[in-house]
């Protein structure tokens, strides 16, 4: 039987305040929940002593605090966690912690797997399974919280969230923004929106939709100077280009009053790697507020492509930088228990049907109308 509860994790605290309006309840009960939930760590109603008998009672009947369970967890050398988290019965999705001085990063997901198919992703090889619930987003993060020893009141054992694991968050619109609202939320998780960041491939139209929405970071994955290649690489170029992929980008740094996007770079040896698509990326992006983050390939059995010699890395870095463009490299983390960028597999059954080939088209983009829960 299926569980008809509402997981509370996944409502933003204005829906909140209305689920318990609906039942007769005083909207102030939102805020004390969340103050269980987010500052105390506590899922369990007959612990939240503050709330009446009768409130705890109707939250048991109709209500639950449910976290993703753990399949696997994998501690790397390098002090990276990766964990497998279970979606169903056979399919499972991936979240991954990264340590970095006084800096740490969950990364977390947003679908169990993906469908944009982009050619040097290991997620992509996997196919597409589901999207992810508003819940199970904000889920991964309450539980790595837990995992790494969260105590009452202190929330900051993660400094920073990125939505770069497995999935496309542009794809799951109606899920990912209500989960950002929650963990922006300042009682909530309260983090700053600079803390968290949204990585797209490029769903345009989702673009300008999000900047109505949110004010969190921005990450691009660029990984290609011109259409031709990009297309190649990140199919959903063929449906929006280049160009109007940078308008949505300069749009949403205008409506958000942000600081810059950060646009991601795979370095594909003999692919993309070449002083001249340097300076390419460079003239494209001269002028407006961008940062590049170049990030070395992290390869995966039946893969084509290898990682940039270092010495093509460094150089393309320079032309970048010569090219008047701010760009960093990406130190690859975790990669003795494969939980690197792009190596992200979970267990997934692709279910879709329109993966064909050189046909393969992005599907599962949900139709921007309709609101938002
Ligand atoms: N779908 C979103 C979120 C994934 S973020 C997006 O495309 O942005 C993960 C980042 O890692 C993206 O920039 C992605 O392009 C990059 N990536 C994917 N596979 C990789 C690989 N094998 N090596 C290095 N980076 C990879």
């Amino acid at each position: 039987m299926t569980d008809k509860r509402v997981n509370l994790l996944g409502l933003p605290r204005p829906q909140l305040e209305e689920w318990i309006l609906e039942r007769g309840g005083k909207p102030f009960r939102a805020r004390q929940l969340f103050h269980w939930l987010y500052r105390r760590g506590v899922t369990q109603f007959d612990e939240m002593t503050d709330l009446a008998k009768a409130f705890r009672d109707q939250l048991n009947a109709e209500a639950h605090v449910s976290l993703p369970q753990i399949v696997t967890r994998q501690n790397a050398t390098d002090g990276t966690i990766k964990w497998m988290l279970r979606a169903d019965d056979t399919q499972a999705f991936e979240m991954v912690y990264i340590p970095d001085g006084m800096r740490s990063t969950l990364c977390i997901s947003s679908q169990v797997g993906c469908a944009m198919d982009c050619t040097f992703c290991s997620t992509a090889q996997q196919g597409f399974n589901r999207n992810l619930t508003a819940a199970e987003i904000v889920g991964q993060v309450f539980l790595a919280q837990q995992e790494l020893g969260f105590q009452a009141g202190d929330n900051r054992l993660i400094s920073n969230v990125v939505l770069m694991g497995m999935g496309e968050p542009l794809a799951n619109f109606r899920n990912v923004v209500p989960a950002l609202r929650v963990l922006l939320d300042e009682i909530g998780f309260d983090f700053s929106r600079r803390r968290l960041t949204l990585s797209t491939s490029g769903l345009v139209p989702q673009m300008y939709k999000l900047a109505e929405e949110t004010n969190v970071a921005l990450a691009v994955s660029l990984h290609a100077p011109d259409d031709e290649l990009r297309s190649q690489l990140v199919p959903i170029n063929r449906l929006h280009p280049i160009a109007e992929l940078l308008q949505a980008c300069w749009h949403y740094i205008d409506e958000q009053n942000g600081r810059s996007v950060t646009f991601e770079y795979v370095m594909l040896d003999g692919v993309n790697d070449s002083p001249a698509q340097a300076r390419a990326l460079a003239r494209l992006l001269k002028g407006h507020p961008a940062k590049v983050n170049l990030i070395p390939f992290n390869p995966f059995p039946g893969t084509q492509y290898r990682r940039s010699r270092p010495e093509a890395i460094s150089a393309f870095l320079d032309q970048v930088l010569k090219g008047g463009v701010m760009a960093t490299v990406r130190r690859t983390r975790g990669d003795d228990i494969d939980a690197a960028c792009g190596q992200l597999v979970g267990r997934v059954i692709d279910r879709t049907t329109a993966r064909l080939g050189a046909k393969r088209i992005p599907i599962a983009l949900e139709p921007l109308s309709g609101s938002l829960p």
